[in-house]
């Protein structure tokens, strides 16, 4: 098995660890109803996708967060 010559300095482990770093979750407002929203995922305020009600508004989504 192939074995590394030389342990990771510190200074390498950071470089490499520099495209770690966790991003920001993307938000957009809602066309029906404005909340934001994640891009691309049902409404989770008012249940609209694509400017039409898919899921009612009072029930509960899997994984929703209201706000
Ligand atoms: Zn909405």
């Amino acid at each position: 098995m192939a074995v590394p010559k030389r342990k990771t300095s510190p200074s390498r482990r950071g470089m490499r660890r520099s495209h770690q770093a966790l991003q920001g979750e993307a938000h957009v407002e809602c066309s029906a109803c404005g909340e934001l929203k994640r891009p691309h995922h049902i409404c989770s305020h008012c249940g609209h996708y694509d400017n039409r009600e898919v899921v009612g508004a009072g029930k509960a989504l899997k994984g929703a967060v209201r706000a």
